[in-house]
């Protein structure tokens, strides 16, 4: 009996054959991502060139000539020295889903054959926070550099300091500009690069004290975040503030490099600092 005969259309109902977790929304654009599509652009989204947080080893996995990552100091663990009430447990839990043992990775490799060490932080570890194990990993892989006298690289994501530790944490702000300054008097070059978010005591240490100081796009930059600012200055605040186009008008980034550029630059930047592949 013509069209009148047609089933009525029905919600599309759940596919089985779909599995979870495989798309997800672009933060910037609205865009459907597939994760395979992501995993290929290093977790930038094909239609606006968002960049999305990457894990730490992704990341290093991006930069590493393949096969030279060597980790240092994998199996440093957070106490509890305040005796803060379950923080033990949110490390154990954080441990067991992020296969990470705190925010951050750190190693030796070699990016087109120039030597490095490198910290990268992880966000989805309690929030990239920098308590003693960030600190003491980060101090650690700057000494390590000045030992084996090469360069030395930070990629920032962090919330700042992490106040379950209190002033253990802040006073890891000190320490790790510490082993940068005697890094630095060895002549040795020292590159940050800053990813979204890089706020709190991770600005106001070591990510904004690099030789070159390299920057992802559109990637957050501050101390305090926009709100309190405002609120504490009673002003209006510039358009883009905190932004990483912001610091570079400003004078605090020296570049801004898309993440599909960074192993090239570094390798280039590495490579004109010390002198060439050794
Ligand atoms: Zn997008």
């Amino acid at each position: 009996m013509g069209i009148f005969d047609k089933p009525r259309l029905r919600p599309v109902e759940k596919r089985d054959d779909m599995p979870e977790g495989m798309w997800s929304k672009c933060p910037s654009c609205d865009a459907m991502l597939h994760q395979l599509d992501l995993i290929q652009n290093l977790n930038v989204c094909p239609s606006c060139s968002h960049h999305l947080l990457l894990g730490s080893r992704e990341r290093i996995a991006s930069l590493a000539d393949p096969g030279s990552f060597r980790e240092l100091d994998a199996d440093l663990v957070s106490a509890n020295p305040l005796g803060f009430a379950k923080y033990p447990e949110k490390i154990e839990q954080l441990r067991a889903t992020t296969d990470l043992n705190d925010a951050v990775l750190t190693g030796m490799l070699t990016i087109d054959g120039n030597p490095a060490v490198i910290a990268v932080m992880d966000f989805k570890f309690f929030a990239g926070s920098m308590g003693s194990v960030v600190g003491e990993k980060i101090t650690r892989a700057i000494e390590k550099a000045t030992a084996e006298k090469c360069g030395v690289i930070i990629i920032s994501a962090s919330s700042g300091a992490r106040m379950q530790e209190g002033m253990l944490s802040l006073m890891q702000m000190a320490k790790t500009c510490g082993a940068l300054a005697l890094h630095s008097e060895a002549k040795l070059p020292y590159i940050s690069v800053m990813t979204h978010p890089t706020t709190g005591g991770v600005t106001a240490s070591f990510a904004t004290i690099g030789d070159v100081n390299l920057a992802e796009p559109k990637c957050m930059i501050g101390f305090a975040g926009p709100r309190v600012v405002k609120e504490t200055t009673h002003q209006n605040l510039p358009p883009g503030f905190q932004t990483a186009e912001f610091m570079l008008d400003h004078g605090l980034v020296d570049a801004i490099v898309s993440r599909k550029d960074l192993r090239t630059k570094l390798g280039k930047l590495l490579a004109f600092m010390q002198g060439g592949v050794q």
